[in-house]
């Protein structure tokens, strides 16, 4: 039984669900490459017309940083179901 199935969920008629596996992923201190660095909620517009950056502070050396994305965060890979073809 998957663990759809357990919690009673499924997709509605108009979507798609795929089977994945989620990675944090925590971004290192470029300064002292021990601490991780973490967002602090802060958002910023470096110019007109550009992406917004997030302000990031090490948990150790205190050291700040922005990144066009945030961490940590969570990545989804897809998994490759066994024996089920894929169909669109
Ligand atoms: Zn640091």
């Amino acid at each position: 039984m998957s663990l759809t199935n357990i919690l009673n969920l499924a997709p509605k008629k108009d979507e798609i669900w795929t089977p994945a596996t989620v990675h944090l992923v925590d971004k290192i201190c470029p300064k002292c490459a021990l601490g991780r660095m973490t967002a602090t909620g802060r958002g910023m517009q470096p110019a007109p017309n550009v992406p917004p950056v997030f302000e990031h502070k090490c948990d150790k050396c205190l050291h700040k940083e922005a990144y066009g994305k945030q961490y940590p965060r969570a990545e989804f890979t897809k998994i490759e179901e066994k024996g089920v073809e894929e169909t669109q």
